[in-house]
């Protein structure tokens, strides 16, 4: 490491000043924090301070020594550039040039597993890193995110304060909040937007039923949508939602949702999410199956060669109007909590398998702000944990069981008619399913382990006594008892 002699005169420095940097940057500024910016690219530096240089007290450098040596001990450096090799880079020119004790965060959207393996180099070394999760997007970084830090406790006390005067803040608390030890914040991160992707494709639902069932067009159900966000929905999403369908199409006069081609994108958080999920034995059903629909509205081939399938379709009969969108509001509001309690149990069975001790209800707090998720029953999400931190099941929990139990005839008419008219509800149903799994007495999983003990001597255990026991399926049939 190379001591720098020179006046460190920053609070806390920014490297990568592109949207987002640049947006984080100019949020500290503006909050009173002296901030040290450097880019890769001198220009982007200063295009910036060309543009927003008046905005507070920034201290630009052309090179990353001077960069460094402008920051005050322990030293703070964000790093916000792309994802991945960059981030490396970043970080390994960072470690050359400071000193124990010093502090390097990545706000980016680094994979938790990177962030693991990065904080051990880094703590190696006798610095701190700390992994970030940001969200909120460009105009969240400049007015407010959701910020989500990993690392350790040391850290959070020199930049903790900094990052909770820049956060969203929600009944005057601040929407950012220590997560954990390494790879914590990234993870939450992650979580967070498998929930967002489960949130978007059961609203994705919710219209098509209306749409179709209603026969209205996007407009009307835009209504629909802004009148939802008035009531237990209310959320960011819902609110966007409305916007979206409202949009008309300068171009041809249409709405602008019938113009848009139905692929939708993804950058992968959702299916990290997934595999993770899949790694923790979670049963992540409501974010899996919205990871799966966007895949498979993006199956070009295959949907373009599915025009011999029929669909033996019934035409949806809609007789009440009114009671058609509330069950549509009910069925929705139930899968959405079933994401929400599979995300949140995700969340708990990490931090069991990577040694977090995370707070379920601080976590539901800080995400009521800034990020895309933020909605209106976070507030019961954190209620319920408060009660129990322990909850095994977040959707059974007094503060949801009444409203889902009285949604359930609504959600079960839905997803039937759903079925019935050949409208694909892979979230609905799916969440409807894990509901009935939750609460079934007996499972087919009996039959499940027979059949393992069958062909592969997998064994079994017993209702009615304790042990392991196998039977000799190609002999007598008689049982063992295995131990
Ligand atoms: P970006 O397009 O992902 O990255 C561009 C920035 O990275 C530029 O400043 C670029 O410098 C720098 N960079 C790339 N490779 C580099 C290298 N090898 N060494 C040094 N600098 C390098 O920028 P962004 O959209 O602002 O996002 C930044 C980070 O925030 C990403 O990790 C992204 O995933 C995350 N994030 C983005 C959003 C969003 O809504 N955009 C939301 C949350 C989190 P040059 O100018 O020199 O090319």
């Amino acid at each position: 490491m190379t001591a720098i002699e020179t006046t460190a005169t920053a609070d806390i420095g920014v490297v990568g000043l592109a949207v987002m940097g640049s947006n984080l940057a100019r949020n500290l500024a503006s909050h009173g924090h002296a901030v040290a910016v450097y880019n890769r690219t001198f220009a982007r530096t200063e295009s910036m301070m060309a543009d927003h240089g008046d905005e507070g007290n920034f201290v630009p450098s052309e090179d990353i020594k001077d960069f460094v040596a402008s920051l005050k001990a322990p030293r703070v450096a964000i790093i916000m550039v792309q994802a991945g090799r960059g981030t490396d880079a970043v970080i390994d020119q960072l470690a050359d040039l400071m000193d124990e004790g010093d502090i390097i965060v990545d706000c980016g959207n680094a994979n938790f597993h990177d962030t693991i393996r990065r904080e051990k180099d880094i703590r190696a070394r006798g610095l701190h890193f700390v992994g970030t999760g940001v969200s909120g997007g460009e105009e969240g970084a400049l007015n407010g995110p959701s910020i989500m830090p990993g690392g350790t406790p040391e850290s959070y006390a020199r930049l903790g304060p900094m990052f909770e005067s820049i956060s969203a803040q929600v009944d005057g608390e601040p929407c950012c909040m220590h997560v954990g030890s390494d790879g914590a914040g990234h993870y939450v991160k992650m979580v967070h937007n498998g929930i967002e992707y489960a949130d978007m494709q059961l609203i994705g639902e919710a219209y098509d039923l209306l749409r179709r069932g209603l026969g209205a067009e996007p407009a009307e159900i835009a209504e629909i949508f802004a009148e939802w966000n008035k009531g237990r929905l209310d959320s960011y999403l819902i609110e966007i939602t409305a916007e979206v369908l409202r949009q008309k199409d300068a171009e041809t006069g249409k709405a602008l949702v019938d113009v848009i081609l139905d692929r939708a994108a993804q950058k992968g958080t959702g299916t990290w999410t997934a595999q993770n999920g899949l790694e923790l034995g979670v049963p992540l059903t409501g974010i899996t199956e919205a990871v799966f629909a966007r895949a498979l509205s993006s199956s070009v081939a295959q949907r373009e060669g599915s025009g011999t399938l029929d669909g033996h379709v019934k035409d949806l009969q809609v007789e009440d109007r009114q009671a058609f969108i509330d069950d549509v509001e009910n069925a929705l509001y139930a899968s959405k909590i079933v994401a929400y309690s599979q995300g949140f149990q995700q969340i708990e069975a990490a931090g069991e398998e990577y040694g977090w001790d995370i707070d379920l209800g601080n976590l539901a707090r800080i995400w009521r702000g800034g990020c895309i998720i933020r909605a209106a029953f976070l507030n019961d999400i954190d209620e319920a944990y408060k009660k129990d931190p322990n909850l095994p099941l977040l959707m059974a929990n007094e503060a949801f069981v009444d409203k889902i139990n009285a949604a359930v005839p609504s959600w079960r008419r839905v997803v039937v008619m759903g079925v019935e008219a050949g409208i694909p509800l892979p979230a609905f149903s799916s969440s409807l399913a894990y509901f009935d799994g939750i609460r079934a007495e007996r499972l087919p999983a009996a039959l499940i382990q027979g059949q393992r003990d069958f062909f592969g001597a997998h064994t079994y255990k017993r209702v009615d006594k304790e042990g392991t026991f196998h039977t000799e399926w190609s002999g007598d049939r008689t049982e063992t008892t295995m131990s």
